[in-house]
């Protein structure tokens, strides 16, 4: 893969999965912008890889509109979890995760497509998740963000597909990020159990292979996604999840 000359935007690049795709884009020679609500976080990954940091909140639209539109692959990828049982829960956090999650998303593509349009190419790798086309109790926002994310790909699939620009979604099961580091140790904590019985028997009880995802092992399908033999894919939603979805 050879990105030289190519700029790549890259949003929640300041941990785990965005950190791995912003240094996995920045290897194959791609000017990364690293976007980050984490200021410090996202001059780390900009100033490890040599690329730009962008600090900001993507709940402000406003903001996200006035993002650099002059890139040719796009990776939507920050987002946020709230676990909550549907009566309870928060109107708040419901509306802001729609609005990290898929809202700014479509800001992102609709400020960046001229210019995909113009130079007759362009990638976008949207994050979903296995929760983008299977449903768990108590992530309503989630859930509900990441089926959207799903609808929106492919609606930039059918209209970019005439213009060179590819969009599909990458969906992973559990893996290993500071976010599943904390959820694992909370869980171990709760349940008076050890941290290996909490991923094996609890969180990865519906998978096949009984072991987290690493994020390289997501940065590198992203990676394939922008690669020339996987110009024919679009549209599509591709799931690393260890069997999970399987049955
Ligand atoms: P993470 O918490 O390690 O990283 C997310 C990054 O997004 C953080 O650096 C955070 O500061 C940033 N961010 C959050 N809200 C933001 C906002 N409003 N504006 C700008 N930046 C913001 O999470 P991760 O596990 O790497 O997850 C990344 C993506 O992958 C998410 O969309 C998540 O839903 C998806 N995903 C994760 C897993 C998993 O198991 N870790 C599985 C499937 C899908």
């Amino acid at each position: 893969l050879d990105l030289t000359g190519r700029t790549a935007l890259v949003t929640g690049a300041g941990s785990g999965i965005g950190r791995a795709c912003a240094e996995r884009l920045a290897a194959a020679g791609a000017e990364v912008l690293a976007v980050d609500i984490d200021e410090h976080a996202a001059k780390e990954v900009a100033t490890a890889i040599g690329g730009r940091a962008i600090a900001a909140d993507l709940a402000d639209l406003d903001a996200v509109d006035a993002f650099p539109a002059h890139v040719d692959v796009l990776v939507n990828n920050a987002g946020l979890q709230v676990v909550a049982p549907l009566p309870e829960f928060p109107t708040d956090r419901f509306a802001l995760i729609q609005r990290v999650m898929v809202e700014a998303p479509f800001r992102l593509i609709r400020l960046v497509l001229p210019h995909m349009y113009d130079s007759g190419w362009g990638r976008i790798v949207n994050i979903s998740s296995v929760h983008g086309v299977i449903a768990s109790p108590y992530k309503a926002a989630y859930v509900t963000a990441k089926h959207g994310l799903e609808g929106l790909s492919k609606v930039t699939a059918l209209e970019g597909a005439e213009h060179g620009v590819t969009a599909n979604c990458v969906n992973p099961a559990f893996v290993r990020t500071p976010l599943v580091d904390k959820q694992i140790a909370d869980q171990a904590a709760v349940n008076g159990i050890a941290e290996a019985e909490v991923v094996e028997k609890i969180m990865l009880k519906r998978a096949a292979i009984k072991k987290l995802i690493e994020p390289e092992q997501v940065a590198e399908m992203v990676a394939y996604l922008c690669s020339p033999p996987a110009s024919f894919i679009t549209g599509s939603s591709i799931i690393i999840d260890g069997g999970w979805t399987a049955h």
